[in-house]
């Protein structure tokens, strides 16, 4: 966009020097261009009229319209704490309205005995609704405004940002922005050509920009969302797409041709049992990456219990069948140290090393380590970060597996790379299943295997929840399951900023089970960050060999820890953990033959999300399903924290958990663009080039460098 859109902002009525500066500093609007691409991120029917007892608990903060009487008006409290309260009725109920700011300014335009339109978000306190600062008009003046549509946008805003600028104002903002650029016929020039847009039923630019801000139908905007959506989309197609052309291009993969000796004994002699079709399947597809003389990269999603450590395994023995190393890099010293325990054993009687390394390995255990990876005497290296810190050099490295790849940082990913002048092959394992629109933004340039078939004999994992005054049933539960031979698991909460507390519950419960559960009938053991290494891995060792029928525990055992005989996973405070993170964890057990259940733990109140997590994780137990709906609910920005790179695109309009279509129909327009123009070079298509680059600016992680 140029022209006038490249216009200050400060020139548009309303605005003026003042409000242009905070919409610079609160939202990074300096030209009418970018003051029109700020989308409403909802919309209102302003025709939509309610009354006071309709208004419920369950509509908190979000807006709504009332036509109320004002029947009293006062100024209550003194100096800066001084506020302006309005009493005010319709035939249902009566409402309070609150002001904090401008109150004198405020005071003076309000009469008692006169009806208004009352517009804004309510607040409850002890079932009293009230509104703090809502926009209001009399009635006269509300049949008076003339109306575009019946629909208001609501725009996104800061505490800042809606002081300076309140919501109508904005909307006359906005609309005067529109007049001076609707002026310029060069404004709007669409960037997709004539027969796309017919192909796809796309309406014009311009329309779309028009029907977003003010939409003249409920149809009309419907279809300018789509537009823009598909616009944003394509410029990230268009970004990923041609990466990918572009890695594909490369040659630069290492060639593993051999199936050696190491495979072959082990797959034919040792292998404690058959591998699943989807474990099979898997290991051919990353094979064939690795005689294909690219580099791979790939992507290997498997509910937990799948068996991607089988995977991870069999493929690193065809690195070292050709003579080179492979690591496997995990998120937490237990589970490295547990990778290392199976691997060490698989690799009993093969002719191949494996070895640890980890932050708190001994000294003498790492210098081990460091020296056997540099001269190369070291086939298979296991650790957790500490595999890239800079004094680890490798002899020869060849491929790496990350294992539970949601805890990594991009950045300690990208650190791999440089440990080789050619970049070795990558698997990264994620147990967390990537919902497919959002690993096709995200990893859009990597391969993508599934193991989409649990190792036979798995039987579903029951799953409950229990409020906390239940809690006796719950140990009820827990007696019977432990008389009969099985372990259990209970995790309570780790959370950051409340790690105090936290360490305070958890050590308050294990008093309160060591009283339930008394010794010698019972034998408990505790697990959790705040201790030694040591200790800790003294108690998992414990339980692992069965020596302890209960495990208390912070969410460090969320990952990969391997228990069989464990049947019972309680999660206490289960309203806290997001969805990915109780489906991980109620994935430790069910790894046995026996029966396994899941009980989930929850304070008596529960907000409307924390309700629907527990829902969903006792209605199913398909992880794909539930990080679908953790998507939903949570946001893509959120879903994998933010050390993952679920903000790579910021994206303006279109959503990841529900624009799948769109994406799959950008992602075939771009491969159609690409493959006529790879560079989007030519003239005719210099204004997709501003589509993919306005997208790329934001873009703050470049994938094509780390993987
Ligand atoms: P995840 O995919 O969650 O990392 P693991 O690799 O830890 O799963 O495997 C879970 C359990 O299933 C382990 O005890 C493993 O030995 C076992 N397992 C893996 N593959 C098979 C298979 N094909 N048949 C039976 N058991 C298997
Ligand atoms: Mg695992």
């Amino acid at each position: 966009m140029q022209g006038v859109l490249s216009k200050d902002i400060k020139y548009v009525g309303g605005v003026g020097e003042v409000r242009a500066k905070v919409l610079e500093r609160e939202a990074g609007v300096r030209t009418i261009g970018d003051l029109l691409m700020r989308f409403p991120f909802r919309y209102i029917d302003r025709s939509r009229l309610m009354t006071i007892n309709q208004v419920d608990e369950s509509m908190e903060s979000t807006y709504i319209q009332l036509r109320c009487r004002v029947v009293g008006k006062s100024f209550v409290g003194e100096g800066s704490r001084q506020r302006f309260v309005v009493e005010a009725i319709d035939a249902t109920g009566s409402v309070e309205l609150l002001w904090f700011q401008g109150i004198k300014w405020i005071e003076k335009r309000i009469e008692s005995g006169r009806e208004y339109i009352v517009f804004g978000r309510p607040s409850f306190y002890r079932s009293r609704m009230s509104i703090v600062h809502p926009e209001i008009e009399t009635v006269e003046q509300a049949l008076s405004r003339k109306q575009e549509s019946g629909f208001q946008g609501i725009y996104p805003s800061t505490e800042k940002l809606s002081q300076t600028i309140p919501i109508k104002a904005m909307q006359s903002i906005i609309h005067n922005a529109w007049q001076i650029a609707s002026t310029d016929p060069s404004a709007f020039v669409d960037p997709l050509p004539e027969v796309l847009r017919r192909r796809c039923g796309l309406i014009s630019l311009r329309d779309a920009i028009y029907n977003i801000h003010f939409p003249q139908s409920s149809e009309l905007l419907r279809q300018a969302q789509y537009r823009l959506k598909f616009d944003e989309l394509l410029g990230v197609q268009l970004t990923i797409q041609a990466r990918r052309t572009e890695r594909h291009s490369r040659n630069n993969g290492f060639l593993f041709p051999r199936v050696g000796d190491n495979f072959n004994s082990f797959f034919h002699t040792k292998i404690p049992f058959s591998l699943t079709g989807a474990q099979q399947r898997v290991i051919k597809e990353i094979r064939t990456d690795m005689i294909s003389g690219k580099q791979m990269n790939r992507l290997l999603q498997g509910d937990v219990g799948s068996g991607k450590t089988m995977v991870a395994f069999m493929t690193m023995l065809l690195a070292v069948d050709n003579g080179f190393q492979a690591c496997i890099m995990a998120p937490t010293e237990i589970l490295a140290r547990q990778h290392y325990a199976s691997m060490a054993r698989f690799a009993e009687g093969l002719n191949v090393k494996v070895a640890i390394l980890t932050g708190s390995s001994k000294s003498k255990e790492r210098r081990a380590s460091l020296e056997g990876i540099a001269s190369g005497e070291i086939d298979i290296l296991v650790g957790t970060h500490a595999l890239i810190e800079d004094g680890v050099q490798f002899n020869n490295l060849g491929y790496v597996v990350i294992d539970e790849q949601h805890r990594f940082g991009v950045e300690q990913r990208a650190k791999l790379w440089t440990k080789n002048q050619q970049p070795p092959h990558i698997l990264v394992m994620t147990a967390t299943p990537i919902p497919r629109t959002l690993a096709m933004t995200l990893y859009g340039d990597l391969e993508v295997s599934v193991i989409d078939e649990l190792p036979p004999g798995r039987q579903p994992i029951r799953t409950y929840h229990y409020y906390d005054s239940s809690r006796l049933k719950m140990f009820g539960f827990l007696r019977q399951e432990i008389a009969k031979g099985r372990q259990v698991y209970i995790v309570y909460p780790l959370i950051k900023e409340s790690e105090k507390m936290d360490y305070k519950d958890l050590h308050d419960g294990y008093e309160s089970i060591s009283r339930d559960f008394p010794l010698p009938q019972y034998r408990i053991a505790i697990c959790h960050g705040k201790m030694k290494p040591e200790d800790k891995d003294a108690s998992m060792a414990q339980f692992k060999r069965g020596e302890a029928d209960i495990l208390i525990a912070t969410s460090v055992i969320e990952v990969g820890v391997d228990v069989p005989n464990a049947t019972v996973m309680v999660i206490e405070s289960a309203e806290r953990f997001g969805l990915s993170q109780l489906h991980q964890l109620r994935g430790r057990v069910g790894r046995g033959g026996g029966q396994s259940y899941c009980i989930l733990m929850s304070g008596d109140k529960l907000s409307k999300e924390g309700r629907a997590r527990l829902e969903a994780m006792c209605a199913t137990n398909d992880g794909f399903r539930l990080s679908e709906l953790d998507l939903k609910l949570r946001g893509a920005g959120d879903i994998h924290g933010t050390q993952q790179s679920g903000e790579a695109f910021e994206l303006n309009i279109a959503n990841l958990a529900t624009d799948t279509q769109i994406m799959e129909l950008t992602r075939d327009e771009a491969l159609r663009i690409l493959a006529s123009d790879p560079t989007l070079s030519s003239a005719e298509n210099s204004l997709l080039r501003e589509l993919r680059d306005r997208h790329k600016r934001r873009e703050r992680i470049d994938f094509s460098d780390i993987s």
